[in-house]
């Protein structure tokens, strides 16, 4: 187990058991002996129809552990909680999720139940994404946030500001000035005052590859002077009282706690000169960046690792708020985090299985070697390989090795060698190779998945991510591999592994005994579904066919096809969106009769809930470019 580093990056949900299998510790620390989950086990009642309760599903196979979620969401809060607690901060934590970590139905239902006693909520930054917080956050905690982040138009700003009227604690999130103007319209119309909060443009940079888009020139946010424009106007227009939070995100896997107080203690003074110029603020929301050791080093170096504990992060966080707003004499906000990736990640374990393992080395006597038939040259080379191997020198036999097959297959290449008399000499050389100890030893095994599906950011940016047997761990792998997946493309394959290896040490394979080897990829519940699938809910695009044309626009559309639906890409991560239209609809009815009764007019707002819920769900999820500004 120490080869793979469990202790690192598993440490405090994985280790390897007693049989050499891969367990499970579903409450973290607070496990108790008994409760450990051996995976092995799992894998073969979810696949083995013949195991009792077999399920026969077929691999690549998620497996999630709804305890885990829970024991991360706990530990997030605890932390912050003991860090108020110790430094006497005068006020609370309460996180949010950011859907787009990973949409799934269950992940979003449980982190609402699990969070619901400690009010933690959920962050959307696209149209598809509120609708789906918003429809799951009824169940929640009232008090709970809905952050709204992202580009935003008429539709998604309608969207929010339905939520306030549904009683849901939306908070719209400015993050180009443009929004504002939208804002002020809709909440006038729809006659709700908005909770608005702004994001910024910190001049903090984090310079790791998630950080690219921090610091002045970065993507998001708003500058300075942009932020002094947005409270000037909100102050002319009688709404600086709603602008309550202050929001940035420096980008994800911050390494260090220096660099995060850096951040936070520059957000801190942003804050306090909001709360000077006569906004209402109460909350700043520290964005993600809380990051997770993928390499188990704890150092901090790379991408792959951060150098301090969910308590260091929380008492930094704590201690740079309370030290900026106390030299202020402002009141300490409640602080909000948007932890994605250190939230979901551990839950879910990717199991996958090798089919094969690539034979580099050819067994010589499948093929015979015959000296008949091969030219003068080629001959020759025999003989100077055949002197240097009973001379015992590696060097030159590996010179001759060259040598003979280049110009062997120059002779195949001509007509001149059968294939036969090719493998011959392919099979000698190998068989040589092999004598001398030259071989390459790392044989290619071939994996039942599609890195670009389940592992996209190894594709995608390199990110690496700790795999594993999930068994045999007892014994020793005499092998190293790397994993190469089914799909057709050279990309398909992963070599590269946590610790800068090149491959892996792996098992050799049993497949004539039948044996089968399970690998599990490990810390991959945020993103890499998400990304693999449906990122952010934006579904495919529309395609249209274009084909130059003779006809008086010089070209034909053949084909148009519209992109999947808000609804659509709901449906395929499991969401219900017809339950779901109905459940806002629902209650959009209860609280207007209760509204009603009470002698409150808020007329047609059951009407207004229907037609901008309906028009959410049939439009795709990109920018409507009518609406938008
Ligand atoms: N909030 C915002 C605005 C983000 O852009 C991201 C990710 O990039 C997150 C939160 C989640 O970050 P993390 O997964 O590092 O917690």
């Amino acid at each position: 187990a120490s080869l793979y580093r469990i202790d690192g990056w598993g440490d405090p949900y994985f280790a390897a058991n007693s049989s050499g299998n891969i367990s499970v510790r579903p409450h973290g620390s607070n496990t108790l002996p008994h409760q450990d989950i051996d995976l092995m086990k799992v894998v073969k009642k979810a696949t083995d129809p013949k195991s009792s309760g077999g399920l026969a599903l077929q691999l690549p196979l998620i497996v999630r552990f709804p305890d885990v979620l829970k024991n991360r969401l706990e530990c997030l809060q605890s932390a912050f909680d003991f860090a108020i607690q110790t430094q006497g901060y005068d006020s609370h934590y309460q996180g949010v999720f950011p859907v787009k970590c990973n949409q799934d139905r269950f992940i979003i239902e449980d982190i609402v139940e699990f969070g619901s006693s400690f009010r933690f909520g959920l962050e959307a930054g696209s149209k598809p994404e509120i609708l789906l917080a918003m429809s799951c956050l009824c169940k929640g905690n009232p008090d709970a946030f809905l952050v709204c982040n992202g580009f935003k138009d008429s539709e998604y700003i309608s969207l929010a500001l339905l939520g306030r009227k549904l009683e849901l604690n939306t908070v719209i999130v400015l993050e180009q000035e443009e929004e504002l103007e939208l804002v002020i319209d809709l909440s006038k119309k729809m006659n709700v005052r908005p909770v608005i909060g702004l994001r910024a443009k910190l001049r903090t940079k984090h310079s790791g590859h998630f950080g690219s888009t921090s610091g002045e020139k970065g993507k998001f946010g708003l500058t300075t002077v942009q932020i002094v424009r947005v409270v000037r106007k909100l102050r002319q227009v009688g709404m600086l009282d709603c602008l309550k939070l202050l929001h940035f995100h420096i980008g994800s896997q911050i390494p260090s706690t220096a660099l995060l107080s850096d951040g936070v203690a520059e957000a801190a003074q942003l804050y306090c000169e909001l709360t000077r110029l006569g906004a209402c603020m109460e909350v700043i929301d520290i964005g993600g960046g809380l990051g997770i050791d993928y390499d188990g080093s704890k150092s901090g170096e790379s991408d792959l690792s951060v150098a301090y504990s969910l308590e260091e992060y929380a008492s930094a966080v704590v201690s740079s708020i309370r030290f900026v707003c106390d030299s202020k004499s402002v009141k300490h906000p409640v602080i909000c985090s948007e932890s994605g990736r250190a939230i979901v990640s551990h839950h879910s374990v990717l199991i996958f299985e090798a089919v094969s393992a690539g034979q580099q080395h050819e067994t010589p006597s499948d093929v015979q070697f015959l000296l008949e038939g091969y030219s003068e040259e080629a001959r020759g080379d025999y003989e100077n390989l055949y002197g240097a191997a009973m001379r015992g020198d590696r060097e030159s036999c590996l010179l001759y090795v060259d040598q003979l097959k280049q110009r062997c297959v120059e002779g195949f290449k001509e007509g001149n060698l059968s294939i036969e008399q090719l493998a011959g000499v392919d099979g000698l050389c190998e068989w040589v190779v092999k004598a001398i100890g030259a071989s390459d030893p790392v044989l290619t095994y071939h994996v039942n998945l599609s890195v670009f599906t389940s592992i996209p950011d190894f594709w995608g940016i390199d990110q690496l991510f700790p795999i594993v047997p999930i068994h045999k761990l007892d014994q020793r792998p005499l092998a190293r591999g790397i994993l190469s997946d089914l799909t057709c493309d050279s990309d398909g394959k992963i070599n590269k592994f946590i610790g800068g290896e090149s491959s892996l040490p792996l098992h050799e394979l049993d497949n004539n005994g039948g044996g089968r080897y399970y690998l599990g990829m490990f810390l991959g519940g945020a993103y890499e579904e998400a990304l693999g699938g449906v990122h952010n809910l934006f579904g495919g695009p529309s395609v249209v066919r274009v084909l130059q044309s003779d006809g008086p626009h010089g070209f034909a559309v053949t084909r148009a096809v519209m992109g999947q639906s808000s609804a659509d890409v709901l449906r395929a991560m499991q969401h219900e969106p017809e339950l779901m239209f109905q459940t806002l609809k629902h209650r959009a009815e209860e609280l207007s009769s209760v509204h009603k009764a009470g002698g409150g007019g808020d007329k047609g707002n059951e009407k207004l809930a229907a037609s901008c819920l309906a028009r959410s769900f049939d439009n795709m999820p990109y920018l409507s470019m009518e609406t938008s500004t």
